[in-house]
């Protein structure tokens, strides 16, 4: 015990105690949980930690003091060595087992336990270190019979041709070789790169843990198997694993029907029929463990003639559906706190609960790929126009829609088709906003497929060409396009997401809002428990057949008298909308953006389109033409829209804010109070908000006197210009919120198109010029500095002033982290991203929280 006591207080060579100074950051997770393993007193065989500094001294040929290592091992044992990095993710050499076996040993087990076993035992071991430590082929030993009598002498022969020495007989040697090899796999430059891949730092350390072996062959029941009491894919309580008998290691998972089940199963034996009482044993060991350890593992262990011993436990790999069932059902037997079950749910992991997904069992013919620019997964046939589309739609078939790119033209495509493909664009492109509005799997710039959309097909890399009609799926949430139509998992919103979810909002300090346009999106958005709605983007409203028709009527208009009767025409179908909106809504805020995109965007860009407009509008082709012509912009995004159309054509911002003032007054009659936010886009001067104020009150003391009842609202505007946040505080005074639109803000703020920074993105990443897609990741130095500015600029001036961010990088866990920083009141981002919003807000309350 002397001994033991040296080693225990040794930092290099650490015997596993209850109270031996074993740390996961010096020794590495799976000293630790052995270390715990041995605290809760289960049949742990002896073990000893090896500190990440004496595995890096001895990659560096500094050997470490074998016989103190050895000391607490009985001289009869054989021994194994398995990893233990900081993270069991960043994966390590394997484990290597039998370790101590040699002629003279092996001549003894062929006495206790048999020659088979003995044999296999012998077999095992030289041809592991003839691979890991003599770096010899492998192959070297394909020609002998490992089941005839003399394989271990054959073995052995080999071993020395090869070596051109014999196999080592000294057990310090063994051991030293195995432990130096394994020290060094660690160092070599591909295992470093595969961890860093994995987020492990450039010098993570590895420790080793030299333990006992219980052998599992030989005399009696013997084996060994695996066991755990959640099923890793759903999360729901099962008990599962297998176990092999005469086996050593992780055997019984790959021995397929050779292993036993565990527990009584109809399909086979058990070894709860077999070995009851060892079987009892076992799974009182994983509940102490689950229990104690706080976490569901899978345990590894050894029956020796009867004798349970448990050798390790893993975490259990999980999908991220049965992360949120297992911390919540830890969370809810009291092991765990809810704000640690909040803490241990990844929240772009809820993506993958929130949307189909293809099967990570299925096989996937990837063809191409591009950017993930909206989660989840379906399968269709491939079409390439808007019209087909919706013709597939009300054929009942799910359609994959193949654009270009799309453009506002499209949204009635994308609303019927199932996903959506485009060869150009980035995260922030036409095609990825809306399709994350809808919930639909998106995959924008896949340059690597060829797009012909004369011909109607599409090639992939390996010269496979897909034609309308073939099946394809879009895998949204990695960006790969798959051919045919492989298994699929369904979302699933149990009640241990609901319960996640309270939790978080519990927690939480910033709210989080949606950003929704139409009664399905609202609806989405209220079923997700958003706090209101941030943004709803009301261009899109006018792109239905029937509106359509009256916007084009309103551009043609040649004075400001026909063109107030055609805007006329749309204010019931708005006032509809928007009364829908708040009622869905009901009592939460909803802020309406007012009209934004160049007018353009609503005319025809073909000639077969011009002339059916020419038609509908009783016109000369020409006409048409001459005046599509005189609308087009060199550069529309930095040209005619948003408030400047408000400000040139004001008809437009009126009626709107017509139809808002009287949808507010008719939802109210049901006795919800609405408080409707207006929000002017584009704003990059005080003047342009002092006009359209004018205007918009000038509308709400009209619709009071005809309507004779009175009403509240809030007017703001959207800071996605540069100038606006530079000039905030003159703005401000105007304002009861500031928006932040930081789609158009990044865009601006770079100059850099949105529509086509998807095209080199990924150079400029992988290059290193940015740390990430901008569009994607909020830049925080740069337009986060801007915003920061516009931030502070504005409160100064109107310090009730309401902040809030709604471009796409509301949904982001890191731009989350940063709003709360500079102090934003809300964040708005797509429906289907609130519940990832509402959890990584928890999280980041809960981390500043713990300091
Ligand atoms: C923005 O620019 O950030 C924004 C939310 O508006 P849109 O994406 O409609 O331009
Ligand atoms: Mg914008």
């Amino acid at each position: 015990m002397e001994d033991a006591a040296v080693q225990n207080n040794s930092p290099d060579i650490t015997l596993v105690t209850p109270d031996a100074p074993i740390a996961v950051r010096t020794h590495g997770g799976r000293a630790k949980c052995l270390q715990r393993l041995v605290r809760l007193d289960l049949p742990v065989p002896t073990t000893v930690a090896l500190s990440f500094d004496t595995v890096h001294r001895l990659a560096g040929g500094e050997a470490p003091d074998v016989s103190l290592l050895m000391q607490p091992f009985a001289d009869d044992l054989l021994l194994c060595i398995r990893p233990s990095s900081e993270d069991p993710d960043w994966g390590g050499p394997g484990a290597i087992l039998n370790i101590g076996i040699n002629d003279a040993r092996h001549a003894d087990l062929v006495k206790s336990i048999g020659k088979v076993a003995a044999d296999e035992i012998y077999l095992r071991f030289i041809q592991a270190y003839s691979e890991h430590v003599a770096r010899l082929d492998p192959d070297m030993f394909d020609d002998i019979d490992m089941s005839s009598p003399k394989a271990v002498a054959d073995a052995l022969e080999t071993y020395e041709d090869e070596a051109e020495e014999p196999f080592p007989q000294d057990v310090s040697k063994q051991l030293l070789g195995v432990l130096r090899s394994m020290a060094r796999a660690w160092e070599g430059t591909s295992a470093r790169l595969l961890r860093m891949a994995k987020g492990a730092p450039a010098d993570a350390g590895l420790g080793l843990v030299v333990q006992a072996m219980a052998l599992g062959l030989g005399k009696g029941e013997s084996g060994s198997g695996v066991l755990q009491l959640v099923d890793g894919q759903s999360g729901l309580p099962v008990v599962k694993g297998r176990y092999l008998s005469q086996s050593q290691g992780r055997d019984a998972l790959e021995a397929g029907a050779k292993s036993l089940f565990l527990t009584k199963d109809e399909r086979g034996p058990s070894l709860q029929d077999k070995l009851p009482a060892s079987f009892d044993a076992l799974l009182e060991h994983a509940n102490l463990m689950r229990r104690r350890l706080r976490e569901e593992m899978q345990m590894e262990f050894t029956i020796e003639n009867g004798d349970v011993h448990i050798l390790d436990g893993v975490r259990i790999q999980r999908s991220a559906r049965a992360a949120v069932r297992i911390a919540v059902a830890l969370a809810e037997e009291g092991i765990i706190s809810h704000e640690e079950a909040l803490m241990r749910v990844e929240p772009r992991a809820l993506n993958e609960l929130l949307h189909r997904q293809v099967d990570p069992a299925a096989k996937r013919d990837v063809i191409g790929s591009g950017v993930a620019a909206s989660p989840g997964a379906a399968s269709g046939k491939v079409v390439f126009t808007e019209a087909a589309a919706q013709a597939s739609a009300a054929r009942g078939e799910a359609c994959i829609l193949v654009r270009r790119e799309t453009s506002p033209e499209d949204v009635r495509g994308m609303h019927a088709a199932a996903a959506v493909l485009t060869e150009r664009g980035g995260v922030t492109s036409h095609a990825a906003v809306i399709a994350r509005g809808l919930g639909l799997p998106c995959v924008v710039g896949a340059n690597n497929l060829r797009f012909q959309s004369k011909t109607k097909q599409l090639t992939s890399g390996d010269g496979r060409v897909f034609k309308e009609g073939d099946i394809l799926t879009i895998d949204g949430t990695n960006g790969e396009v798959l051919s045919g139509e492989p298994a699929m998992l369904e979302a699933t919103l149990d009640e241990s997401f609901q319960n996640l979810m309270i939790w978080a909002d519990d927690v939480r300090d910033i709210d989080v809002r949606a950003n929704a346009d139409t009664p399905a999106d609202a609806q989405t958005a209220h079923n997700f428990k958003a706090q209101g709605i941030g943004l709803c983007r009301t261009e899109h409203m006018f792109f239905d057949e029937d509106r359509l028709t009256v916007m084009r009527e309103m551009i043609f208009a040649d004075d400001p008298e026909d063109r107030r009767t055609a805007v006329e025409r749309l204010l019931p179908i708005q006032r509809a909308d928007f009364v829908d909106l708040f009622r869905i809504m009901a009592d939460k805020p909803v802020c309406i953006r007012l009209f934004d995109p160049p007018l353009h965007e609503f005319l025809p860009g073909n000639r077969a389109g011009m002339r059916d407009l020419a038609e509908a509008l009783s016109l000369p082709l020409s006409h048409v033409e001459r005046r599509i012509e005189a609308l087009s912009e060199y550069n529309p995004m930095l040209g005619m829209r948003g408030v400047r159309l408000g400000i040139t054509i004001p008809e437009i911002y009126e009626m709107q804010a017509r139809a808002i003032f009287e949808a507010t007054l008719d939802a109210s009659k049901d006795g919800h109070s609405v408080v409707p936010e207006i929000m002017i886009p584009l704003v990059s001067a005080k003047r342009e908000v002092e006009l359209v104020k004018t205007r918009i009150d000038a509308v709400a003391a009209a619709v009071r006197t005809e309507r004779g009842a009175d009403f509240d609202f809030r007017l703001g505007v959207m800071v996605e210009t540069p100038r606006a946040a530079l000039r905030a505080e003159d703005i401000a005074p105007h304002c009861d919120f500031f928006s932040f639109g930081t789609n158009d803000l990044t865009q601006m703020t770079y100059g850099l198109s949105r529509d086509d920074a998807g095209r080199f993105m990924s150079a400029y990443v992988q290059q290193g010029v940015y740390p990430e897609d901008p569009f994607h990741t909020l830049d925080a130095e740069g337009v986060g500095e801007l915003l920061q500015l516009g931030a502070e600029r504005g409160r100064k001036a109107q310090p009730n002033l309401t902040l809030s961010v709604c471009g796409e990088h509301g949904g982001s866990p890191e731009s989350i982290a940063f709003c709360r920083k500079v102090g934003i009141d809300y964040v708005s981002c797509s429906p289907f991203r609130v519940p990832v919003a509402r959890l990584a807000a928890a999280q980041f309350t809960i981390k500043d929280k713990i300091g």
